[in-house]
């Protein structure tokens, strides 16, 4: 038999492809070479001719594609648990955006996104969307730690991190996406932060620059009913009618919350293909309301989650959102084959990879793909027995229990042990901040 040198192979796991089949392999192995699947079968097909540098034992665990956080604010790391307990417009106000104005610089970006990037390779994330501010420094991060980012720069028509205006915003942007143009692991956006942020001519000069540069527009996007209400006074249309009026909607516009929803603003966000990213937790702890998933989901909108930004949450474990909204949903409509935990998985992996235009190369695993993989162990008390991986994952499991990610074919975490960054020294640093925090 002709053997073949491999960089990685991971085997005896119970595969979860979530490819159109939704197919699961008991006892399957994956062999991944320069970056990419290339084989993968069960126990009745040998992988002997395969001569890995680096074998996972994937025995007693579920691998599956690495999940994908549809909305974040990475580089609030160092905010969290800074001021909770209260209505979003009173914590933005008074709270979160004196604080960024007086912490916020290129140092302090750089290393609170090292902080949140090592928190989402422990909750087994490989990918993120995010929506910030001086994206260079969160790319930096991201490119060191080898994660996957879209780097949403955020727009905001009041000086904040640095930025006068929006004007200086835009020249920025088009200077970070030159800089990332031919990176495989990072994508830039634009982001403006919400129609009550961001003025009419604002959005509409962002709108006409993501066309231009052929990229997503990330948005917050009827969020709460102040939100709702004060569109409606000002303009006379709901939030989602207001964007839609401006031309912002297409399958390049990713939404995030959305709770505030008419049925009229369901059927234009259907028509125009958008993506949902759905934020429950931070929905709940600001107490924003909820969004009508079963109707968003039945009109046949592309789904996702996000974990919003740990100020807002307080963390980034996608696997906690992914049961919460399952169980909310069930609740709110009287159902509990409502958001079956097999869906529920899709929200955030293939479903989010066609959200930031990458299902082409990411969100299932197949032949031909890049090797984004995570592996989850399942052989201890709170997982077991073993009946169904997705109802494990999704009623079960706790993100400890993610033990490796491999991203672009390279392992990043180990039997939970980061190989790109410094856990203890990421650890000192947050000690360091939180001093400069609480004296400022
Ligand atoms: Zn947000």
């Amino acid at each position: 038999m002709q053997t073949k040198d491999i960089d990685l192979l991971i085997k005896n796991g119970t595969v979860l492809t979530i490819n159109s089949d939704m197919k699961v392999i008991s006892h399957g192995w994956i062999a991944v070479n320069n970056q990419q699947i290339v084989a993968m079968g069960d126990d009745s097909i040998t992988h002997t001719n395969y001569l890995p540098a680096q074998t996972i034992d994937a025995s007693g665990k579920i691998v599956m594609p690495g999940f994908i956080n549809s909305h974040t604010h990475i580089p609030m790391a160092y905010f969290k648990g800074l001021a909770d307990d209260l209505p979003l417009h009173t914590w933005l106000n008074e709270h979160i955006w004196p604080k960024e104005s007086k912490m916020i610089n290129d140092e302090f970006i750089y290393h609170s996104s090292l902080h949140g990037i090592a928190e989402l390779i422990k909750n087994g994330i490989v990918m993120f969307n995010d929506n910030y501010f001086r994206g260079k420094q969160i790319a930096k991060a991201a490119t060191e730690a080898g994660v996957r980012a879209v780097i949403g720069e955020g727009i905001l028509d009041f000086p904040v991190a640095g930025y006068e205006n929006s004007a200086m915003i835009f020249d920025y942007f088009i200077s970070l996406r030159d800089q990332y143009k031919q990176s495989k692991l990072i994508d830039i956006s634009l982001s403006p932060h919400s129609i009550y942020t961001c003025e009419k001519e604002t959005l509409q000069k962002t709108i006409h620059l993501a066309k231009e540069y052929d990229i997503l527009l990330h948005t917050h996007l009827a969020e709460t009913k102040k939100e709702y209400d004060d569109c409606m006074d000002l303009h006379k249309k709901s939030p989602v009618a207001y964007l839609n009026d401006l031309g912002f909607f297409s399958d390049k516009s990713i939404l995030a919350h959305c709770v505030w929803l008419n049925d009229e603003d369901i059927d234009i966000l259907s028509e125009k293909k958008v993506h949902i990213s759905v934020n429950t937790k931070s929905n709940l702890k600001l107490a924003s309301g909820f969004i009508p998933f079963q109707k968003c989901f039945l009109k046949g909108i592309n789904m996702t989650l996000g974990t919003d930004g740990v100020a807002s949450n307080n963390n980034l474990s996608i696997i906690e959102e992914m049961g919460i909204t399952a169980r909310v949903h069930k609740a709110l409509n009287s159902d509990p084959t409502a958001l079956p935990a097999s869906e529920v998985v899709k929200f955030v992996t293939i479903n989010a990879a066609k959200a930031l235009g990458k299902d082409n190369l990411i969100g299932s695993l197949e032949i031909g793909k890049q090797a984004d993989i995570i592996v989850i162990d399942t052989d201890n008390i709170e997982s077991l027995p073993a009946y169904n991986p997705y109802s494990q994952i999704v009623y079960s499991l706790s993100s400890n229990t993610v033990s490796d990610v491999v991203i672009n074919g390279k392992t990043i975490m180990y039997n939970r042990q980061l190989l790109t960054l410094d856990e203890e020294e990421i650890k000192d640093r947050a000690y360091y901040y939180h001093k400069k925090m609480i004296e400022d």
